[in-house]
């Protein structure tokens, strides 16, 4: 590798760390003397394919020189750091090259805004064409549509990558306005709904010519910079729910607001609220997956989610009159809203119920956790606790056994 690369590569993948969209972004885990790989060497970074399997990347910025300004990011214009832009040719080679050593299985490419959004995305789209229409590439490719580009580039992003997001950063036009004044909400917007029409019509031109080939065949999705502005859980998740919906996003990333740059126009927090993002992931996921609405989480009078508790026990002791389930007979979507029973325990329930009746003691078996189920169900109308148990006390055992209050959540840790 040249020294030029090797430089490049190390202020590049550096620079590429804040992004959320890869689930190990940010960590530096390694193995020690004992054991045995490490997370993140030289931007290497995990994500998980549509079919679960974890994939590692090549996390990287094409070019950390950027003409923005935006008030929480280390790699804007007035910040005096080490810049660096890739060529085309050398993000194509180094791909290549470590895609051939089985240190990845993918690239994942962002970058900074050089010269203007249209001449970046060409640079992005070059790099990714290369990889798959020279090199054969087949790889798992996710890159970043650049806000204010024009549509017919953020087009053609998608029939090279697998995955195009566009971040959103800011859950309002006030805060983007305030703190990335360069960009607005509608060139945020209007690339992603772009991407979702085009996913759409590719859906219906495979549907009548199977030859046709996938249109960013993962989907797309997005960022959200969680604590730098003043938004709270309810716009955030609404903002979010409303992306799902409309713009089929696949995943909204969030992203506790990493203190790097000093601003007046920015909070000072001691560190990331990597509790707040937690939990927002956690509604999220009862959003996207349980079937919950978002209102049935936070709404105009408890705007924040709760952060002593995940959002579903919350809810539950919010609504003592639909506890207790009973469990021999409660359906599959009554089954999933009960703290301690998710997908796979719900759907086992169903299956052991049809073979023999349901024992409290088989319920463990089943996945489950009986930790949190315990106090919202009875089997065979018996409770596996004294019925007479105050929700006070409730709430209490069920905060001292959460488990993001119990494990530190130390993801940024040594940042
Ligand atoms: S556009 Fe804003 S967030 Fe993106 S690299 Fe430039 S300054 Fe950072």
């Amino acid at each position: 590798m040249l020294a030029g690369v090797e430089q490049k590569l190390d202020i590049l993948a550096a620079a590429a760390k804040y992004d959320a969209a890869c689930a190990s972004s940010g960590s530096t885990r390694r193995a020690g003397r004992h054991g045995l790989g490490a997370a993140a060497p030289r931007g290497i970074c995990h994500s998980w394919s549509d079919d679960g399997r974890c994939i590692s990347l090549l996390k990287i910025l094409f070019t950390n020189r950027c003409i923005y300004d935006c008030a929480y990011c280390a790699n804007r214009r007035s910040n005096n750091i080490p810049r660096a832009s890739f060529t085309v040719s050398e993000v194509v080679d180094l791909t290549m090259a470590f895609y051939l050593r089985n240190y990845i299985e993918g690239l994942f490419l962002s970058s900074g805004v050089e010269r203007s959004p249209d001449y970046t995305m060409e640079q992005l789209i070059a790099v990714c064409r290369r990889l798959r229409e020279e090199r054969q590439f087949h790889g798992y490719i996710h890159v970043k549509a650049i806000p204010g580009a024009s549509p017919e580039l953020i087009r053609q992003a998608g029939l090279y990558a697998d995955r195009v997001s566009v971040n959103i950063e800011l859950p309002t036009e006030e805060s983007l306005r305030l703190l990335a004044p360069q960009k607005s909400r509608e060139n945020v917007l209007t690339p992603m709904r772009l991407i979702a029409e085009s996913i759409a019509a590719n859906r219906d031109e495979r549907r009548r010519f199977k030859s046709v080939p996938r249109y960013a065949p993962a989907g797309q999705s997005t960022q959200l910079i969680v604590s730098a502005s003043p938004e709270s859980d309810h716009q955030i998740l609404r903002l979010a729910a409303s992306l799902y919906s409309h713009c089929r996003l696949k995943r909204v990333y969030y992203s506790a607001y990493v203190p790097v740059n000093d601003d007046t126009r920015l909070p000072a927090p001691p560190g990331p609220d990597l509790l707040r993002e937690h939990r927002l992931y956690q509604a999220d996921w009862l959003v996207r997956v349980y079937g919950f609405a978002c209102h049935e989480l936070v709404d105009e009078r408890t705007p924040y989610l709760e952060r002593t508790l995940d959002p579903k026990c919350a809810w539950a002791l919010r609504h003592p009159e639909l506890f207790p389930i009973e469990i021999t007979r409660a359906d599959y979507e009554t089954l999933l809203r009960v703290p301690g029973i998710g997908i796979r325990s719900a759907k086992r329930i169903l299956a052991a119920r049809r073979v023999a009746p349901l024992r409290l003691e088989d319920l463990a078996n089943l996945g489950v956790v009986m930790k949190r189920a315990q106090y919202f169900v009875t089997c065979q109308g018996k409770y596996a606790l004294p019925a007479s148990l105050r929700p006070d006390a409730i709430r209490a055992a069920l905060e001292a056994s959460d488990p993001a209050r119990v494990t530190q959540l130390d993801l940024f840790g040594e940042l």
